[in-house]
């Protein structure tokens, strides 16, 4: 397959930031200024033909100001999918009860029996495991894994069946990037999507403007902030929004992966302050990545010069988001890996023990045993990701002097010390 070059799809873009403040303003119920919960499930009909013009889709939300049912457009997540399509620069956006509500509803949407997706080989592990072992058994869609940094590799595998190109920006965990805009040729040749799972890097990339034809999200991670809410969004153009919603095969009309229109009223009120997050958040990860690096660690963050994709990081990202926050530690093999894990949850403090990531506090986990156990040790392997790999996104809470001397008592515990580093 011949691979033309990348054109960057939306070169003059407008800054999300701006485009966001315009969109988020949507008075509430009595002039609030916040948008009001929309609570009911179901909406009246003025006139019978109403009724009917929703079921033939001409009229909606955009057409009329009509709603049907709350597992069709609710306005609430209505309005949260328009400020989603904000952030991402997309048409349309709609948000979906979680990011795997998201994923699978974009295959889902995009794929029919015996179609081929072709996928990165370091992915989330419930993204793996669908892709894997759930489409095929029930769908009969299958799934070539490949190294996507190697581009030659992902244009060699793409068959007349391939329908769609799937990658995260930031793969989790190996935290290695995409090239949107080359990957963006290579499925603009195939004459197919490539849809980009930006949960790792919101705002710092924008994979739309890079060439990406649909953008998801789990927003339960950076997006809402506070580990407390699951929730994802797909991104896309109004005619992929409305497919997806569709009464006889729209995957989110018709499996029910409905956001709970509290849930994204709570999430509406943090996008305000996204942008902010994502800069401490970089900060800090960034502070901590330099110093375990100077220590002489084997530490992993696309912001230091030796992240094998630092320079096209550079050259992709915003810079005023910085390279994100979540930095790789491999502390050798598992057991070192929960001695410090432990140590610094148990006795320092320091964070949690716990999978998930874009919380304020810091998150810590084994890739390896927990969010990449789907996959077998060998496509673990492949994928680069080590027995004692510990995946932290780092939290902005307390002070960078406090967070660095209690992770290096607990490095001294765990026998990562500078001078074991150094021998
Ligand atoms: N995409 C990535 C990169 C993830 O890390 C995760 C979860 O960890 C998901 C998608 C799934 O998101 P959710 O838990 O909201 O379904």
């Amino acid at each position: 397959m011949k691979t033309t070059e990348p054109v960057i799809k939306h070169p003059k873009i407008k800054n999300p930031i701006e485009t966001l403040a315009n969109t988020r303003h949507e008075f509430g119920e009595h002039g609030g200024v916040n948008m009001s919960i929309e609570a009911s499930t179901t909406f009246t009909a003025m006139h019978p033909d109403i009724l009917s013009d929703m079921f033939t889709g001409e009229k909606g939300p955009d057409n009329g100001g009509c709603y049907l049912y709350g597992r069709h457009f609710n306005p609430t997540v209505y309005n949260l999918g328009r400020q989603m399509a904000a952030l991402a620069g997309t048409e349309a956006a709609y948000c979906a009860a979680s990011g795997m509500g998201a994923i699978a509803g974009v295959i889902l949407g995009i794929c029919n029996e015996r179609d081929e997706v072709v996928a990165s080989n370091a992915i989330y592990g419930g993204s793996f495991a669908l892709l894997h072992d759930f489409l095929p058994a029930k769908c009969g869609i299958s799934t070539c894994f490949v190294d996507i940094t190697d581009t030659d590799a992902v244009a060699s595998v793409i068959t007349d069946r391939t329908r769609l190109i799937f990658t995260e920006s930031v793969a989790n965990p190996t935290l290695r990037l995409a090239d949107i805009p080359r990957l963006a040729a290579i499925a603009r040749d195939a004459a197919i999507p490539l849809v980009v799972d930006n949960t790792f890097a919101p705002l710092l990339l924008r994979p739309a403007e890079l060439g990406a034809d649909i953008v998801v999200h789990s927003m339960t991670k950076f997006i809402s902030g506070a580990s407390d809410v699951i929730a994802g969004a797909v991104c896309g153009t109004e005619s992929f929004i409305g497919q997806l919603m569709d009464l006889h095969t729209g995957p989110l009309m018709l499996l029910g992966p409905t956001m709970d229109p509290n849930v994204a009223a709570a999430i509406s009120l943090r996008l305000a302050h996204l942008p902010l997050r994502m800069r401490a958040h970089s900060e800090r990860a960034l502070a901590i990545a330099e110093r375990l690096e100077d220590l002489g660690l084997e530490v992993c963050y696309p912001g230091l010069p030796g992240h094998p994709d630092h320079a096209r990081f550079t050259e992709l990202h915003c810079p005023e988001y910085g390279f994100g926050g979540v930095l790789t530690l491999d502390c050798g093999d598992e057991q070192t890996a929960n001695t410090l894990m432990s140590c610094l949850q148990n006795e320092l403090r320091f964070g949690y023990m716990a999978v998930s990531l874009g919380y304020f506090d810091t998150l810590m986990s084994c890739s390896g045993s927990s969010t990449s156990s789907e996959m077998s040790e060998e496509d673990k392997a492949e994928a680069g990701i080590s027995p004692g790999l510990v995946r932290m996104s780092v939290g902005y809470t307390g002070t960078l002097e406090q967070r660095w001397g209690q992770l290096l008592r607990a490095l001294d515990r765990a026998g990562l010390d500078a001078r074991n580093a150094a021998a």
